[in-house]
């Protein structure tokens, strides 16, 4: 048996059962002995053969075999301990810092050893700091030693000790039927696993820390199919629930003949889509995608207006006040002349009219709800809801989404669910993650739009910056002043929107300076979103709470301070409230330096594209697609194995394996499930 030492090594014994191994366990989401059987390696370390010493490479971790040639401990300022290694070809320093005493008699002159850890370039030559140490002329293992990953509180031993027990008890029959396994030239189930935890050491390693050798195909392809059963099954779930069929009604189509511009065709395509799906018995679930001023709010009242016209009440909820006051203000221009009540409910509305506004939602007279997250609180109960849209979806919790879409509940029917998203999803994301939605999706903008022109501008020419404004503003147009932050943050140094507001406003005496921020009286708010959308504001200094959603056409200058803090998908938000009119407008990205690479990546990216479904993909692959879609709140488990950027194609397949189980091997796919996704699916889809 080896004899580890080591200053990390603590010498009480790991028990694989107690309890606070069981909750690192669980921490990891390990909880079954299948959970354990697909917890694979991050990287393996090489314990298979000795290393002569002269082939020591700098960063590669190796096991050695020698004898101590002399060890001292040395105190600078803190003992350490210091010993050389011997071999036949040469040798090799090892050290421990921190090290206690006993530790110097297990490495005594003359005393016979193996060491393994990393080797690094050290001081006095080729080193490895805090190497393990075992006995020699063991006899060495015939595989690769996983390291997996871990948590605090649990060591690489107690890890592998319980993974290589689960491998022993799991089922780990294949899922997929030999005929799928050929068409998809996918490596058996069992041999992969096993392959992927103990490597022999004739296996690429970089094909296998790559992600790229075939049982890690079979690995990530079964990931990736768990998945889409799963949306599958929600899609299925949700085919079974029942919804208002809710009839065309020919005012939709006077409506949309009546209006002062001619809908593009894709908001043409998308409100068909819409209608037929409303028309059926189970409920909706569509997600209408569409780049930042391609026209979302139009689709969301025509199908408003089918819902009414069939008798239903319809939700419209939107993740800020600002946000959802214009939608309500854009509603209402267009349907109220037409007959249909709407009434408004935020955070901000009076006890008296939300009273007002409660009793109308209940009794059925108002149509259309539109508002906040306020329109789920416990006391709003509709008569009949039939419909529920929200916009910038993705900003929502799926909590809150759940809360919304069960408030029809009393009815017995789900209500029709349209979400939409100024996000644009590149279609593996889309297809990994919504495949239990139906996509609409606005690829064109209205006609008229000028393009956006982008500049980015270094600080250190704030002044010329600020030159051009002005000249840009007293020739009537209107900017934006976008700042990350509303009150100074010593530790951030960032510049903020009342400080750039007091500057501009000393700038610019004559000018018509408006500021707005989260803090704000709501009252106070809509009163400066409405001077400037009146004109009466010249340039709006503005916290990120215009974000999403404002629509002002006249604006026509944005600059953004700061903008190397900001996230890809931000920026394309901010940059997409500008070019709404007629008038050329651009956008000014102000930047500090030193930049780091990843805000230059994002720069650059900002100055080379406006197509929203570009800036997605360079999101994505700079981000991951947590942090993309907002699903890091849902605790939906995110692909551990896949990687949506390479991966692209092996998902396909898994999408067309999922249907044809579905369809033909029923068994197989329930197997499949129960294999990958313990507990997980409730999280999938809200
Ligand atoms: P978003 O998709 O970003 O929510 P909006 O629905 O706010 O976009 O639309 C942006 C602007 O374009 C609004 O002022 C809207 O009235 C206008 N608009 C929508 N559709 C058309 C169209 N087909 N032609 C011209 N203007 C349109
Ligand atoms: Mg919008």
């Amino acid at each position: 048996m080896a004899v580890a030492t080591g200053a990390r090594r603590k010498p009480k014994e790991v028990n694989a059962s107690s309890s606070a191994t069981i909750k690192a366990f669980e921490r990891l989401g390990l909880r079954n002995p299948g959970d354990f059987a697909v917890h694979l390696p991050l990287r393996y370390e090489d314990e298979t053969r000795i290393t002569p010493i002269a082939d020591a490479v700098p960063g590669q971790w190796a096991l050695f075999e020698g004898t101590i040639l002399h060890s001292e401990a040395r105190y600078q300022p803190r003992r350490e301990l210091h010993a050389v290694l011997n071999d036949a070809s040469g040798h090799l320093n090892l050290r421990w810092l921190h090290a206690y005493p006993g530790q110097q008699a297990r490495l005594s002159a003359g005393r016979e050893v193996r060491a393994r850890g990393e080797v690094r370039a050290g001081f006095r030559g080729l080193e490895i700091v805090h190497p393990l140490i075992t006995e020699p002329h063991a006899a060495l293992p015939d595989t690769l030693t996983p390291v997996y990953p871990t948590t605090q509180g649990l060591s690489q031993a107690s890890l592998r000790k319980a993974i290589a027990q689960a491998l022993k008890e799991t089922d780990l029959s294949d899922t997929l039927p030999p005929p799928v396994r050929e068409a998809y030239d996918l490596a058996d189930f069992a041999p992969s696993l096993r392959l992927l935890h103990h490597p022999t050491p004739d296996i690429s390693l970089e094909s296998l820390e790559r992600h790229e050798h075939p049982a890690w195909r079979r690995i990530k392809f079964d990931e990736l199919l768990a998945q889409q059963l799963a949306l599958a099954q929600a899609r299925d779930q949700r085919q079974r629930q029942r919804a208002w069929p809710l009839a065309a009604n020919p005012r939709v189509k006077r409506f949309l003949e009546a209006l002062p511009f001619t809908p593009t065709r894709a908001q043409c395509g998308a409100i068909a889509q819409i209608q037929a799906d409303l028309l059926k018995p189970h409920p909706m679930h569509r997600l209408l995608q569409g780049d930042v001023g391609s026209g979302k709010t139009l689709v969301a009242v025509a199908a408003a207006l089918q819902a009414v016209d069939a008798g239903v009440q319809v939700a419209v909820m939107a993740p800020t006040e600002i946000l959802a006051e214009q939608l309500c203000r854009k509603f209402s221009e267009w349907l109220t002349p037409m007959g249909i009540a709407i009434v408004w409910l935020a955070g901000s509305v009076s006890a008296q009219a939300r009273r007002k506004a409660l009793r109308a939602i209940a009794s059925g007279t108002a149509h259309l709800a539109i508002g906040t997250q306020a329109l789920i609180q416990d006391k709003v109960v509709f008569d009949r809801l039939g419909l529920v849209i929200s916009d910038e979806q993705h900003r929502f919790g799926v909590n809150q989404r759940l809360a919304l879409n069960h408030k029809g509940d009393q009815t017995g029917l789900r209500p029709h669910q349209l979400s939409m998203s100024a996000t644009p999803i590149p279609r593996t994301l889309a297809m990994a993650f919504f495949a239990d939605m139906d996509v609409s999706v606005l690829d064109e903008l209205p006609p008229g739009r000028s393009p956006i022109q982008t500049r980015l501008f270094d600080d250190r020419r704030r002044d010329e910056l600020l030159a051009h404004v002005e000249q840009a503003v007293r020739s009537g147009e209107q900017a934006y002043w976008v700042c990350p932050l509303v009150e100074e943050s010593e530790t951030l140094q960032l510049q903020t929107a009342v400080d750039t507001y007091d500057h501009l406003c000393a700038a610019w005496p004559d000018l018509r300076i408006g500021l707005m921020h989260g803090r704000l009286p709501a009252a106070e708010k809509s009163a400066t979103m409405s001077a400037f959308r009146a004109g009466e504001v010249d340039v709006l200094v503005s916290t990120t709470v215009i974000e999403v959603g404002v629509d002002v056409p006249n604006a026509s200058l944005m600059i953004i301070e700061h903008a190397e803090r900001f996230g890809l998908a931000q920026l394309h938000q901010l940059r997409g409230r500008v070019g709404r009119g007629t008038r050329p407008s651009s956008c000014v990205l102000l930047y500090q330096t030193p930049l780091s690479l990843v805000a230059r990546d994002r720069l650059r990216a900002m100055f080379e594209t406006t197509d929203g479904f570009e800036i997605a993909r360079r999101d994505l692959e700079q981000r991951g697609p947590g942090e993309l879609l907002g699903l890091r709140q849902s605790g939906q488990a995110l692909l551990r194995f896949a990687d949506l950027n390479a991966d692209g194609l092996l998902l396909e397949q898994a999408r067309e394996v999922a249907a044809l189980l579905a369809r033909e091997y029923p068994e197989s796919a329930q197997a499949h499930q129960r294999r990958w996704m313990a507990g997980a699916s409730q999280y999938l889809r809200s």
